[in-house]
């Protein structure tokens, strides 16, 4: 007698034309994102992986697996291009991880505003709408491969929001389509502040198929390295220039040396020991700039017109947000990372105190952002690791100073950056995936809900309890 076919491998037979792929080496290389950037969650992530990866070509294929995936009660882990780096898009319990890279259409763009399928990668986005003169207000410095509905899904902030902030301030998104995990799937359209609601949800709580993003006007963008002796003057220049409301700037960062000299294609270029200060700045802009870091005691180092004749293909920002770690732990030393706020106001403060504090322990790396309308920094410094009780200690001690912590460690999603529990993102899952099949383990509130845990024990995060 045969054996009994498997619920994958019915669900397969039901996907006819859908590219589906099984092959061993697929399922690790899909199931996987930079949660290797983490020693804690390397170690608790790794081997995770999905029983089956589909890669629907259309919005009509989409909803086919889902419907598919729904009536068999099988879960699903949603994926853009993989670039997470809290494990968010790891099958943390098997079934499908549905690819939706070939969504990739940019449905429209007008001034001001654009309208792209969840799989569109933020660059080729860009392209699309620089045709009628504006660009995206911000970017990850993942840009080149993320995909805009993994941006939504899962990051949040960028190279642009020194002038923008994060992407959740009201005014950044516009709308976006979603759909339910049904075994009739809806597709549900969210504007404004709702759109929000499903906003750095590692999607539990519905499929992204649209994205509809406010837009900024393309400037022609020169990029630039300011160095000096003292990382203080450099976050204070950085500063400075974040306030400079004449100056137009895109992106702007700050870094404590030894963090440059893991920046191997710049080692030509950066001085030995100093602290730099990267932005992207306004061809108009240029004069009034050079003045203001001559002003501040830097020196400019480098500069790359990035449309003139023999420009340099690589560009700066790729060393500001998580690049910068990315280099850093290439290096191979046995160092880790944090995410940090910093409040307004006492943040250079705060920065100085970092130094006084943890000494050679940190080494600081700043992103300048607008916050309520005010120039603050957030810190992703390289931590050295020694174990993860150490690590523990130097955020307890951070969150003492007044430092917000975005703990880096953890794929809960109220753990990481939200730091609380949404009721919103329980009760956009109830309506949109009542069955918990998204991508499930992810949201601590509803996982206990089901279990019917305290809200008490809600709040305690699992890296903290570990
Ligand atoms: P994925 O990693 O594939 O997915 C992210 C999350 O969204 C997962 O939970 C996935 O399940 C879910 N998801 C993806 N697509 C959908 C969809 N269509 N519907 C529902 N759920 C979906 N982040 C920033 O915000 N700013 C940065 O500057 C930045 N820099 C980074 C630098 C490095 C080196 C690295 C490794 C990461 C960085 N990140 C940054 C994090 C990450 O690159 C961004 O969040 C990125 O935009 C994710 O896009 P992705 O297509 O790779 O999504």
């Amino acid at each position: 007698m045969n054996a009994p076919e498997t619920p994958i491998a019915h669900l397969r037979s039901t996907l006819e034309g859908i590219a589906c792929l099984d092959a061993p080496g697929d399922l690790t290389r899909l199931s996987r994102d930079f949660y290797w950037f983490s020693p804690i969650l390397k170690e608790q992530l790794d081997g995770k992986q999905a029983e089956l990866v589909v890669q629907p070509a259309t919005q009509e294929e989409v909803v086919r697996v889902v419907a598919a995936c729904a009536r068999a009660g099988i879960v699903v882990t949603p994926r853009g291009l993989g670039t997470g780096n809290y494990g968010q898009a790891v099958p943390l319990r098997g079934g499908v991880v549905l690819d939706l890279s070939r969504l990739k259409q940019v449905l429209w763009t007008r001034p001001g505003a654009v309208r792209a399928e969840a799989g569109a990668r933020m660059s080729e986005v860009d392209i699309e709408t620089r045709k009628i003169g504006w660009e995206q207000r911000m970017l990850p410095s993942t840009f080149r491969g993320s995909t805009i509905g993994g941006f939504y899904c899962g990051g949040g902030v960028g190279i642009g929001s020194n002038n923008y902030g994060m992407l959740k301030e009201p005014g950044n998104v516009l709308g976006v389509k979603a759909l339910s995990m049904e075994a009739e799937p809806r597709m549900v359209e969210y504007r404004g502040r709702q759109a929000i609601d499903l906003h750095h949800a590692y999607g539990v709580n519905g499929i992204i198929l649209e994205v509809e993003f406010a837009l900024a006007p393309a400037l022609p963008w020169i990029e630039f390295i300011v160095s000096f002796a003292d990382f203080s003057d450099a976050a204070a220049f950085a500063q400075i220039l974040g306030e400079s409301d004449g100056i137009a700037k895109k992106g702007i960062s700050a870094h404590q040396w030894p963090l440059p000299r893991s920046y191997r294609p710049l080692k030509d270029v950066l001085r030995d020991g100093e602290a730099v200060v990267m932005t992207l700045v306004a061809e108009h802009s240029e004069e009034a700039f050079r003045e203001l870091a001559k002003a501040a005691g830097g020196a400019v180092i480098y500069t790359n017109d990035a449309r003139a004749p023999g420009a340099k293909k690589i560009t700066l920002q790729e060393f500001m947000w998580n690049h910068a770690t990315l280099h850093a732990l290439r290096a191979g030393e046995p160092v880790t990372y944090l995410q940090l706020g910093y409040p307004q106001g006492r943040n250079l403060e705060l920065v100085r105190r970092l130094t006084e504090v943890f000494g050679d322990e940190i080494t600081q790396h700043l992103e300048f952002i607008r916050v309520k309308g005010q120039m603050t920094c957030s810190g992703l410094p390289i931590v050295r690791f020694t174990d993860a009780a150490r690590l523990r200690a130097v955020m307890r001690k951070l969150e003492e100073e007044g430092i917000y912590i975005a703990d880096p460690h953890t794929w809960w999603v109220e753990d990481g950056g939200k730091k609380s529990i949404n009721p919103r993102h329980v009760e956009i899952k109830a309506d949109m995936d009542p069955a918990g099949l998204l991508n499930p383990g992810k949201l601590r509130a509803w996982e206990e809900r089901i279990q019917g845990q305290s809200a008490a024990e809600q709040r305690k995060s699992i890296f903290w309890d570990s």
